[in-house]
């Protein structure tokens, strides 16, 4: 049996944390990353009998930034309701969301997996209220809740069932993250859970029908996100090819064992008693606040990416420029510089992309102190092509000057990296290496002429690395009488 018989259908729905200063109804401080348990809380966010929720407009307008950054409008009209259900970590018995009229409902994103292009849409976005945390200390019969998280504003962003793979399950993940970061809806900071996401997956013998779903909950990266869903379609492509039903259910996802494990079956939906929330008036937002919102948009990651792909560069290098906003927005301003060529624009995306990118990744240097200078790393660029350099002295500027800065000239003066290219010197140098390597020196006569890259080696080495190469081998040639 051909497993191309199945047709794998993922849809994701993506809570994303906004970066507001305060909760989402509660002015109490919205970061809860450095705060001791239960710090970050007031009446409202334990839901205290009598508490009044007042709405953060700053919430909202970070909801109509979404909007825009996917590819729509917010909703004129949206209100909010309370959602029902019964757990430690939800005091009030309800959580305060939107059901019925979701601020955000349409969208698009587009991704790209193996150079094809493709775009998925988006079903609704909702703004809801966090809930607290539970935690169950091991071995101890009790558990513990913190309640800084409750009442954190969140966006839920629904995919509709466009994803028929791992690999762009991935692709559309990291995209929504870069849009969502970009737009400054949010922090984006994944190692504190500020996007997670919930993956439906289900393969179908029939690709006008969809499968029977399971649902893995609150991953939080996008190696787990594509992983899970890799799972999962193999799990249910081979109970299906046995003939054995596949179980609607949730499963959590084991990061140490790779594999996704049954938690609740999930035969009915559960009834949540949803009901208009009588506390909080409804969003009304009109024209010109969404013609505000427009106007004040960033630039979004697809619109740099297509930027970028003017320089020529591999997907792979642009998609790490976009990884951090301060490099593609340094990359877009040398883009903008009229007296900045394209040639040397190309030079410098390599630097930061791949050589400071992997002092980055050892912990070496911090984007957000990086010390960025279109002048300084032009003028790299322009001692390479003058030969005052060579590439390895230009990768040693270049790190000078986005950890310390200086002017690269003053730099290669100062550490003594300028190329020596004054041909008398090297000639000197030549000589020397002649006399003390004859052997190899009578093969480049005989006619071998690989020969002749050992005695440039003998010549870079002598020199301290400062020997400009060509003029070396020019030299070797000549003194050999080549
Ligand atoms: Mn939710």
């Amino acid at each position: 049996m051909r497993v191309s018989e199945y047709t794998p259908t993922i849809g994701i729905e993506t809570h994303v944390q906004l970066k507001t200063k305060t909760k989402l109804f509660a002015a109490v401080d919205n970061d809860a990353r450095q705060a001791p348990p239960n710090t970050l809380i007031s009446h409202i966010c334990v839901g205290m009998p009598g508490a009044l929720p007042v709405l953060n407009e700053a919430a909202i307008e970070l909801c109509a930034r979404a909007a825009v950054a996917l590819g729509t409008e917010p909703q004129k009209f949206s209100y909010f309701e309370r959602k029902h259900y019964f757990y430690p970590d939800l005091p009030k018995g309800y959580q305060i969301t939107q059901y019925e009229t979701p601020i955000i409902a349409g969208g698009h994103l587009h991704i790209e997996v193996n150079g094809t292009k493709k775009c998925v849409r988006i079903e609704r976005a909702n703004l809801e209220e966090d809930a607290g945390k539970n935690t169950h200390p091991a071995g101890a019969d009790y558990s513990l809740v913190d309640f800084n998280r409750a009442g954190t504003p969140l966006l839920e962003i629904v995919s509709m069932p466009d994803i028929h793979s791992a690999a762009e399950a991935k692709a559309y993940a990291r995209e929504l993250w870069l849009a969502m970061k970009y737009a400054g809806v949010t922090d984006g900071d994944l190692y504190h859970g500020h996007v997670r996401f919930d993956v439906n997956v289900s393969v179908s013998e029939n690709p006008d029908r969809l499968g029977i779903r399971s649902e893995i909950k609150n991953l939080n990266s996008f190696r787990s996100v594509e992983a899970a869903v890799d799972y999962e379609i193999k799990r249910q492509t081979e109970l299906q090819k046995k003939g054995q039903p596949v179980v609607q259910e949730t499963r959590g996802w084991d990061e140490a064992k790779q594999k996704s494990l049954a938690q609740r079956s999930k035969e009915e939906a559960q009834d949540y008693r949803y009901m208009p929330e009588p506390d909080i008036p409804p969003i009304e937002l009109d024209d010109d606040y969404i013609k505000k919102t427009k106007t004040k948009m960033p630039s979004l990651p697809n619109d740099l990416r297509m930027k970028f792909e003017k320089l020529d560069l591999p997907q792979g290098l642009i998609e790490s420029l976009l990884d951090n906003p301060q490099v593609s927005s340094f990359m877009s301003r040398i883009m903008a510089n009229k007296y900045i060529s394209i040639k040397d624009a190309r030079r410098i995306a390599n630097w930061l992309a791949i050589d400071v990118q992997s002092l980055v990744n050892l912990g070496k240097i911090s984007w957000d102190t990086a010390k960025l200078s279109e002048k300084a790393l032009t003028m790299v660029s322009h001692m390479l092509d003058d030969n005052k350099i060579n590439s390895t002295t230009a990768k040693n500027i270049v790190f000078e000057i986005v950890v310390v800065g200086g002017d690269p000239n003053e730099i290669a003066r100062i550490r003594d990296w300028l190329q020596v290219s004054d041909e008398a010197e090297i000639e000197k140098i030549v000589a020397e290496v002649i006399a003390e390597n004859p052997k190899p020196a009578q093969d480049v006569k005989n006619g071998e002429l690989k020969a002749i890259g050992f005695l440039v080696g003998q010549v870079m080495a002598k020199s301290k690395g400062q020997a400009n190469p060509e003029i070396a081998k020019k030299l070797i040639k000549k003194q050999l009488g080549l």
